[in-house]
């Protein structure tokens, strides 16, 4: 299989062709938020040029179109999942909302003694709203470390037990960058009859996630990260689990009969989509799916190992670098967290954007994480479909530069 080669796939992406401070950008921060091909932005531009109407409602010939291409999008992510219907995708408007919602869905399941298992390198939005859920219900937060900088699964193994209701883990970590073992976890976490929660947020955009050979219960992920809009998330669920949960927000198209005292919910997926919906993000999520099918999930995904190995030698050949996570390559996808001895990530990151080269500085939303690796904020490069060597060699390049600049000043 031949990977992807950044380079051929660029002009789809016309705001990589830019400079900043007089250097050709090099954008190493899809982790926070990828960029967007032509095509995402042309499919949202249509429906707002030709069928802007709303859906689910009027009888109108725009508003059949916009729920159309809605509907459409739908199946477009159902499929890129693997899902067993497009009844299990819920559209929400990204990660966080979809972890908020369920935490609140898995409520009233919840009671004191009982356990959420989650592990230390979770992203802020899986650890806060199960938080809160457990100060409200009395459930009790408990928390799997990591052995050799990837997840312990001895302790995995020893936390589960009949009192854990809920696990939620992260696919792959925003920190670390490393894939956890979904699969393997998927039957320990049934064994003793917990929900699996799966955050997707790192792993759907670069690698072929199918839901129904990882056997989550949940999944949940953001658009943006995967060449989608802002503002659009995917909420995944078996069905036989959506159809028990009550909603956690009401209003318009969620209601079957609304009386003056009580209302009736309509069918999966809408019961769990109240109100208007992004239906323009939806339609640009359902673009970036099909761009990424074009692709092929695997070839991102090798083309993923290659860069990453490369990064990782050139990272390595800078003396003074520090790499977090484990001491080898092997899971690891999509990012890479270091820092520069001596050097604050925020002084270094802003350096490296005078040289073009735009990386991410800071606790990553995982705070928790970050305090048991005994550090308080590292620099991340994170590599998409459209980067390059060259990119990885124009970072190693301006962090020689930025270690002179600093030695030469102090
Ligand atoms: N989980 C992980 C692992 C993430 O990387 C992120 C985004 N940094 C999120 C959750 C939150 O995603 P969003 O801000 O799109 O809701």
């Amino acid at each position: 299989m031949q990977p992807i080669d950044g380079r051929q796939i660029q002009k789809d992406f016309p705001i990589l062709d830019q400079q900043v401070h007089d250097e050709d950008l090099v954008y190493l921060d899809s982790a926070a938020t990828s960029q967007k091909p032509c095509a995402v932005i042309e499919a949202m531009d249509r429906y707002y040029q030709e069928i802007n109407a709303n859906v689910h409602r009027g009888v109108h010939s725009l508003g059949e179109s916009a729920t159309q291409a809605y509907e459409e999008a739908r199946r477009k992510v159902a499929s890129f999942i693997g899902a067993a219907s497009e009844r299990e995708v819920i559209f929400t408007r990204g990660t966080t909302t979809g972890l908020n919602h369920l935490a609140r869905m898995l409520e009233p399941q919840l009671f004191p003694g009982d356990e959420v298992l989650i592990s230390i390198m979770e992203h802020h939005s899986n650890i806060v709203p199960w938080q809160q859920v457990c100060q409200r219900t009395g459930a009790k937060l408990v928390y799997v470390y990591l052995k050799d900088g990837r997840l312990d699964l001895d302790d995995v193994k020893a936390k589960l037990n009949p009192a854990t209701q809920v696990v939620s883990l992260a696919h792959v970590s925003n920190v670390l960058g490393i894939e956890n073992p979904i699969a393997e976890i998927a039957d320990w976490v049934h064994d003793v009859g917990a929900y699996l929660v799966v955050d997707g947020a790192q792993s759907v955009p670069h690698l072929p996630v199918d839901v129904q050979q990882l056997e989550v219960d949940f999944l949940v992920f953001s658009g943006h990260k995967m060449m989608g809009p802002t503002g659009i998330g995917v909420l995944y669920g078996k069905e036989s689990h959506l159809k028990e949960l009550e909603p956690v927000e009401f209003g318009g198209e969620m209601i079957d009969f609304v009386f003056e005292q009580e209302s009736t919910w309509t069918d999966l997926p809408w019961k769990l989509e109240a109100g208007t919906p992004p239906i323009a993000e939806a339609i640009g999520l359902g673009a970036a799916v099909d761009y990424l099918n074009d692709l092929g999930m695997d070839r991102l995904a090798a083309q993923d190992k290659d860069l990453l190995a490369y990064l990782w030698r050139g990272l390595q050949s800078v003396e003074g670098v520090e790499i977090y996570g484990p001491p080898s390559l092997e899971g690891r996808t999509g990012l890479i967290s270091f820092n520069l001895e001596g050097l604050h990530p925020h002084d270094v990151a802003t350096a490296l954007d005078y040289e073009g080269v735009a990386v991410r500085a800071g606790h990553h939303c995982a705070q928790p994480l970050l305090s048991y690796l005994g550090v308080g904020a590292t620099l991340r490069a994170s590599l998409y479909a459209y980067n390059t060597k060259e990119d990885c060699d124009r970072l190693v390049q301006a962090l020689e530069k930025t270690k002179e600049f600093f030695n030469g000043t102090f």
